[in-house]
């Protein structure tokens, strides 16, 4: 008999609950790490609501899992009980032509088309439990970061520097970045901008408070909804554009604002996913899109980034804004998130356990 633990279930379309299920068990190449911290994302949230079965009945949530080594699997070399980490999330075969080109967040043999690989906490268990089980290729060492700093390193980090780090060419001395959405993912893509390039930032946002949380991160910051916002930003980068706007809201406003910043031959990252919807016109004597933009929809990123993203944040470089939830309270935080009321990312926080490797 498997002994029982505290997790937080989807036990149903549209139904999330703080349950008992069994500490999972582990194959050979994996290790049972015990949760120290997990990130509640929108992600979450949107599970609570969902009435399709998108989400496997009974799957544990948390995608965003740091914490330490309880056992180890019998071809697990490497990482002994007590080692801390944080879990890469795109659990990629490792042997199609993506995996091996590091791409594991678009695997050819486990994702598909518009489907993502297997993800702990969406199509696996994840972590939002007293333990997880993790492929250990999977883990990216953490040492003696706060776990609770660390988990939201696997999304609400990953996924900004997965996007900045794709266009950092773009970003040379005295070019711009414009970021829509000032928001928990905004503040980090602001903070790893500061850390990887040397390009003029500009935060744009509907809420002054956002605005403020992010003034101290960027060189201007701008109301997304006033009626010059457009002139306003044309006229800090010489009236030719920014080389490159990343949108983390996603709707028909902020992608068409998005289009209507961007400088010939930069880029577009659309990140958020507010279902909006952007259309161009290809023609010549147009102007809602300028000649040779990129436009690309990044998801998530790759492990090697996670691994420049802990380094960051050992040297102070990144620091994700966390709200501290004691497991308990799994419920509460998710309930936060959706009123508003987090600024930055709301984490589930364990206690390390008197023994350390109890299991
Ligand atoms: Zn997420
Ligand atoms: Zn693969």
């Amino acid at each position: 008999m498997r002994k029982p633990m505290k997790a937080v279930q989807l036990l149903e379309p549209a139904k999330v609950e703080l349950t008992e299920v069994p500490v999972p068990e582990i194959g050979p190449s994996e290790v049972l790490l015990k949760v120290r911290a997990a990130g509640v994302c929108q992600t979450d949230v949107h599970f609570r609501h969902l009435e399709e079965e998108a989400v496997p009945r009974g799957t544990v949530l948390g995608h965003e899992i740091a914490g330490e080594v309880a056992s180890a699997g019998a071809a697990v070399t490497g990482w002994e009980p007590g080692d801390a980490a944080v879990v890469y999330p795109c659990w990629g075969c490792g042997t199609c032509r993506m995996c091996l080109a590091g791409r594991h967040n678009m695997c050819r043999r486990t994702g598909g088309r518009f489907i993502s690989p297997p993800t702990p906490g969406v199509s696996r268990d994840g972590g939002m439990a007293e333990y997880v089980a993790v492929p250990a290729w999977a883990l990216v060492p953490i040492g003696d970061l706060d776990p609770a700093l660390a988990a939201p390193l696997a999304d609400a980090a990953l996924v900004p520097y997965h996007s900045v780090h794709a266009v950092k060419d773009l970003l040379v001395p005295g070019s711009t970045a414009v970021i829509i959405g000032a928001g928990g993912l905004g503040q980090m893509a602001a903070q790893i901008l500061r850390a990887l390039t040397s390009a003029q930032v500009i935060a744009l946002d509907v809420n002054d408070d956002a605005l403020t949380a992010v003034r101290d991160e960027v060189d201007a910051t701008l109301r997304s909804d006033s009626s010059t916002v457009v002139t306003d930003v044309l006229a800090l980068t010489g009236g030719y554009g920014a080389e490159v706007v990343f949108d983390f809201v996603g709707r028909d406003s902020t992608m068409a604002l998005a289009a209507g910043l961007v400088a010939p031959g930069g880029a577009i990252r659309f990140i958020g996913l507010s279902n909006g919807v952007y259309r161009f016109t290809a023609g010549s004597g147009v102007t809602d899109l300028p000649w040779e933009v990129s436009v690309t929809r990044p998801y998530s990123g790759t492990i090697g980034e996670l691994a420049d993203i802990v380094a960051l944040a050992h040297a102070g470089k990144i620091r994700p804004q966390v709200r501290r939830f004691p497991f308990d309270q799994a419920l509460k935080a998710l309930e936060e998130l959706e009123a508003g009321r987090i600024r930055g990312r709301a984490v589930l926080t364990v206690a390390p356990s008197p023994t350390g490797t109890e299991v």
